[in-house]
């Protein structure tokens, strides 16, 4: 992390997990025990039924609210879809976009693209996820492939909208898998997408843009995770569903930075 110059963001994934009631128990339990400094942004993305629970029992905290997926196109015959404004006006603030789950589903990197231009231009944040596959790291091509979808991701998103993205990487191997990356391997990583949007962006803006872990991170691991001067926070699945655990790693945040 590096506190003088980007946000520290803990972002939470519930995936497909909880209803409407369990949305407004686990809230109500979470603000009883939320630290009460300011030492971070604090994102929970939910699915998209939960959402209207969630913006109500957060209403007047500091933390936002966020989907799990958009779609790109503004309004019409698009079945079972949500467009970025439908978001916006239900109280949302971030949108995770090309988590591998989705790609999994067969999302691909210009529908990628097209959601993060979407979500930026009705003004939410868009969590844009990265990572590479197993096969991909053992092959040596991990920076290749991060490269790669980044540039795909935010071709033709002008520097002024560039401000507001987050990135997660998020190597597939370690979501929910209890395999985490080692700091080392996860700041190698994350300093790497620091490099790449450096080079499409300049120095000021890669130095501004906060880039979170996630794979398994929990309420052990996400101090040393946090220690690395490039990881600026994380999105957190399986943890983030036990409001204690969720609490302890906002609290991890609360260390000395460089
Ligand atoms: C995720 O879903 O983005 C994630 C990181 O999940 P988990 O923390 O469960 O590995």
């Amino acid at each position: 992390m590096n506190r003088k110059y980007r946000k520290t963001v803990i972002a939470a994934n519930w995936k497909m997990n909880k209803t409407p009631s369990d949305t407004k128990a686990f809230m109500t339990e979470f603000k009883a025990m939320m630290p009460k400094g300011r030492w971070c942004d604090v994102a929970i993305c939910v699915p998209a039924v939960c959402i209207p629970a969630a913006v109500r029992a957060m209403r007047e905290t500091r933390v936002g609210i966020g989907a799990e997926n958009c779609n790109a196109n503004a309004s019409g015959a698009y079945t079972g879809e949500i467009a970025t404004n439908m978001l916006v006006d239900a109280g949302c603030k971030y949108v995770i976009i090309g988590h591998s789950e989705r790609r999994a589903m067969g999302e691909t990197d210009a529908e990628v693209n097209a959601k993060v231009q979407a979500a930026l231009a009705a003004e939410l944040i868009p969590i844009l996820c990265v990572g590479e596959s197993l096969e991909q790291r053992e092959i040596g091509i991990t920076e290749e492939w991060i490269t790669m979808q980044i540039k795909a991701a935010l071709n033709g998103v002008a520097e002024e909208k560039i401000r507001k993205i987050i990135i997660a990487y998020e190597p597939i191997w370690a979501i929910g898998t209890g395999k985490t990356a080692t700091p080392e391997q996860a700041e190698e990583v994350c300093e790497h997408i620091r490099t790449v949007i450096r080079k499409l962006y300049g120095a000021k803006i890669a130095r501004a843009t906060s880039i979170l872990y996630g794979g398994s991170m929990n309420e052990k691991n996400a101090f040393e995770l946090l220690a690395q001067p490039d990881i600026d926070g994380g999105l957190i699945g399986g943890a983030s569903l036990v409001p204690e655990k969720f609490v302890k790693i906002i609290e991890a945040a609360n260390q000395p930075t460089v």
